[in-house]
């Protein structure tokens, strides 16, 4: 290999150390991207690929982008889910004899972006570790462009928990150990979303718990409730450790960390938060369309991140839901204070992320005003606050930080509107710095003194158009127009000649100008020490800050659940440790919103003795998985906190919500419709408890009607069971056969979707009654969908024909067996056929050769 230029050497030493990272290496006024970085670039951001020499007469390949619209690039690698390392030179070019020093000075990664330009305003940007442990996931995650840190540990034997937790926070970036990398979950995981994959080495627990001490200044966990938690810890220190790697500082706005247990929340596995649409829409997978889209009105970022994290997390401990719900219903009693609040809210800017910058030292001074305007609105919003007093809003109250200091030294040092930059002055207030003031004082005194030189001059010399001007080039100077200059005076030094002027200096001049641009350079210097100093302050007020944004992040999301109720007409739900479910008048909260007055509101009711388990029937179209799906939100609704969208609601604690909708094949992970749709049915039975919700829609459509029945029935018994589930059910299929387990098993009943015929043909009334559905509709629904009049009526044929030799009888099941549940059910008993029947009767040994032979004859005319 050719020997590299002394450059080259050193690009490739730094690139060796960022191997998975694109290395933005500085020359000069660009950034410089070298081999198979380089033409990756090239693609990725459209820009031009060269060559360039590296030793030896060879060619290396070269991309570059300027320095000063570097941001831009970065944010679209970033989006692509590349890491770029910034390198930058150390000392300034001119100062150095040989190479200039260079060094990665921070990895940018798509888990830790700071800039508002990359990020999107109502959503969190998570960098996640998950490591196993012993016999534990150690689950963490942070976003350091607010300072949240999590961490929690679960069973490593239930991969479903993992998958379900990275699935809930949707990180942009997954921390993992190599076994757990090239684990199914994560497979799948990666196939499906959007998220960078680090596979770090293995650490020493010691070590990384240490880190963790050492960043929060403390000598034990324990303050955090996770000490013991080791595998937690493990994880946690995973994450700081690389932010330490990538960030190359220490990440200052982290404050705390947040220990939380998977039992504490309603269990939403990630199938279920799929089907019920909770952030995003199955089909597009937008946001619009979703429950979050309705239930979101509130008016901060940081309202806008905690809502979504409300929704994913329901509670369920009845004591913080109810806490919720009286909190909700005091604000909608006041809605003049409402309204106040939410204007109030309005003003105030993100300030989880404005403190992220302070402490990055990345923020100017117009974050600082930003932040002063914002805390500007504190001392409303508490007095607001003071017209409540249920627990939960006097909590708020006591907690609620004015930071008068913050405010008033913003107010105190700021400008009103400073510059972007912070280099250039015009910062600082008069009257915040003597020292300053005094150099102010200087460099306007010397413009005095230079601007009352016209007029001295002009009497001096009597030329009154003299004037007095400033370039970059010559710096002040007095400017003479041609017809005067024989009146110029010997001492004035000739600098420039113009078409029609002439520019001179003059000492006492030029003296003053040094001294006035001496001034203003320390001006500058020290307008820029001031403002650092002053962020510096405020940065070390992070904790404090972000204790106030969660606590407006908490009444934003309040204000907007009341706001939420009052407008759609949702009402209070009651709350209990009981087992009932009672909805009346139920809608659903999106699909409402579609048919405003048209909608049908729909009851229902669920307990445990005797009507645990329903049965819905009903063509298609008709309105079931609407249904089963608003029974699911209200509950969901009901314990997040949130008001619902029904008349009443009595809501005994769920502790899960299990669905299982449709049946489409999840290609990305090559598995049939029918696999995935028991391994989410085992999902259900496997996991789900009395206290659960399932809805199930359809199940055993994958495979063969015989097949399919004989599961969804046997599912059936086993959820309804109280021996073995006797989990709260809503169960939507075309298998009329089911709608005999009525018959068979306390607990279930059958409801259906009223259908009204007339001269017209058939009405969908989307109002769901007791009892089972009489025909399958189907034929119809394919009429109203337009297919043409001949296949209607084949179908109507065909569909007498089988009828009328129905292949599937289904036996009045007598159970003979009820405690094995491994035992397979004889479901169906196909009635023997004729000739089974004939050649049953006959006594083979009593027959004479020819009365076989004829029997055989008349047999074989019979088939
Ligand atoms: P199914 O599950 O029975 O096939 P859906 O629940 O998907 O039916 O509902 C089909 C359509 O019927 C919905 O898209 C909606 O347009 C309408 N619909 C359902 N429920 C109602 C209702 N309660 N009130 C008004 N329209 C409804």
């Amino acid at each position: 290999m050719a020997e590299l230029t002394p450059m080259m050497q050193q690009y490739h030493d730094l690139k060796n150390k960022y191997q998975d990272a694109m290395l933005f290496f500085r020359l000069g006024d660009f950034y410089e991207m070298f081999g198979d970085d380089a033409k990756k670039a090239a693609k990725i951001l459209d820009i031009a690929l060269t060559a360039r020499n590296k030793g030896g007469g060879e060619k290396i390949p070269m991309a570059g982008v300027p320095y000063h619209s570097a941001a831009s690039y970065i944010e679209k690698l970033i989006k692509s889910g590349i890491k770029v390392a910034i390198c930058e030179q150390l000392e300034d070019p001119s100062d150095s004899s040989g190479i200039v020093e260079r060094d990665v000075i921070r990895v940018v990664t798509p888990g830790t972006v700071i800039e508002n330009e990359i990020l999107s305003e109502n959503e969190n940007n998570y960098l996640a570790a998950a490591f196993k442990f012993g016999d534990y996931y150690g689950f963490s995650y942070t976003d350091i462009s607010t300072g949240e840190f999590y961490l929690t540990e679960f069973s490593a034997a239930d991969k479903n928990k993992l998958k379900d937790e990275i699935n809930r926070i949707s990180p942009r970036e997954i921390l993992l150990d190599e076994k757990t990398a090239g684990s199914k979950v994560i497979k799948e995981l990666h196939n499906q979303y959007n998220f960078t994959l680090n596979i770090l080495k293995d650490k020493k627990f010691d070590r990384l718990y240490q880190g963790l001490l050492d960043h929060f200044k403390l000598k034990s966990l324990e303050g955090f409730g996770c000490e013991e938690m080791r595998a937690a810890v493990y994880a946690a220190g995973q994450v700081l450790s690389y932010l330490a790697e990538t960030q190359k500082r220490t990440v200052n706005q982290i404050t705390a960390l947040k220990a939380y247990h998977l039992e504490d929340y309603m269990v939403l596995d990630s199938a279920s938060r799929r089907n019920l649409e909770l952030t995003s829409t199955i089909r597009d997978n937008q946001r619009s369309g979703s429950l979050l889209s309705i239930v979101d009105q509130t008016v901060t970022s940081m309202g806008g991140r905690e809502i979504k994290k409300w929704i994913n997390q329901p509670l369920i401990q009845k004591e913080n839901i109810v806490k919720r719900h009286t909190a909700l219903a005091e604000i909608i009693d006041n809605y003049m204070t409402l309204e106040k609040l939410r204007d109030e809210l309005t003003e105030i800017y993100d300030l989880e992320r404005i403190m992220s910058k302070i402490t990055y030292h990345s923020a100017n001074a117009r974050d600082m005003i930003a932040l002063r305007n914002s805390l500007a609105k504190l001392p409303a919003v508490k007095e607001l606050l003071t017209e409540f007093e249920s627990d939960l809003l006097l909590e708020m109250q006591q907690d609620f930080d004015l930071l008068e200091d913050i405010h008033s030294l913003i107010d105190n040092s700021i400008k009103e509107e400073p510059p972007t930059t912070i280099t250039e002055g015009g910062i600082i207030k008069k009257g915040y710095d003597s020292k300053l003031d005094e150099l102010r004082n200087l460099v306007s005194s010397g413009k005095d003194w230079i601007s009352a030189l016209q007029k001295e001059e002009r009497e001096k010399t009597g030329i009154n158009t003299l004037k007095v001007g400033f370039n970059k080039v010559f710096g002040y100077y007095l400017e003479v127009t041609n017809s005067h200059t024989d009146k110029v005076p010997e001492r004035y030094e000739r600098k420039q000649t113009l078409s029609n002027s002439e520019r001179y200096i003059i000492p006492e001049l030029k003296e003053k100008e040094s001294e006035v641009l001496g001034a203003e350079e320390k001006m500058n210097d020290l307008e820029y020490k001031l403002f650092v100093e002053i962020r510096e302050e405020i940065a070390a007020e992070v904790e404090r800050i972000n204790k106030t944004a969660a606590i407006i992040a908490k009444i934003d999301v309040l204000l907007s659940f009341s706001y939420l109720a009052i407008e759609n007409n949702y009402n209070r739900p009651e709350i209990n440790d009981g087992t009932e479910i009672k909805i009346k008048d139920g809608r659903h909260p999106v699909v409402e919103k579609m048919f405003a007055e048209q909608f049908v509101p729909n009851d229902c009711y669920l307990n445990q003795s005797d009507q645990r388990f329903i049965i819905i029937t009903g063509p298609n179209m008709s309105g079931k998985s609407t249904y089963m799906r608003q029974v699911a939100l209200i509950v969901l609704m009901a314990q997040i906190g949130s008001y619902v969208p029904a008349e009443e609601a009595v809501i005994g604690l769920t502790d899960r919500i299990f669905t299982r909708v449709g049946a489409s094949d999840d290609l990305t992970t090559g598995q049939s419709t029918f696999m995935v749709e028991m391994n989410e049915v085992a999902n259900i039975v496997n996991n789900s408890t009395d206290k659960s919700l399932i809805i199930l829609d359809e199940v055993g459509r994958g495979t063969s009607t015989y097949d399919g029945v004989s599961i969804a029935w046997s599912v059936s018994e086993y959820l309804n069971n109280p021996e073995r589930i006797g989990a709260r059910t809503l169960f939507a299929t075309h298998y009329h056969e089911l709608t005999r387990l009525e018959d068979e098993y306390q607990g279930i009943k059958n409801y259906n979707v009223l259908v009204k015929e007339d001269s017209d043909g058939v009405h969908f009334l989307h109002r769901i009654v007791e009892g089972r559905a009489n025909d399958s509709y189907g034929i119809e629904v394919a009429r109203l969908a337009g297919l043409p009049e001949e296949i209607i009526i084949s179908a109507q044929k065909i569909l007498e024909r089988l009828e009328k030799n129905n292949k599937m009888p289904v036996r009045k099941l007598e159970r003979t067996v009820t405690d094995d549940k491994h035992q397979q059910l004889p479901l169906f008993n196909p009635e023997k056929s004729p000739i089974l029947k004939k050649l049953d009767e006959q006594d083979i040994l009593e027959m004479t050769p020819m009365d076989a032979m004829n029997f055989l004859y008349n047999l074989k005319k019979d088939l």
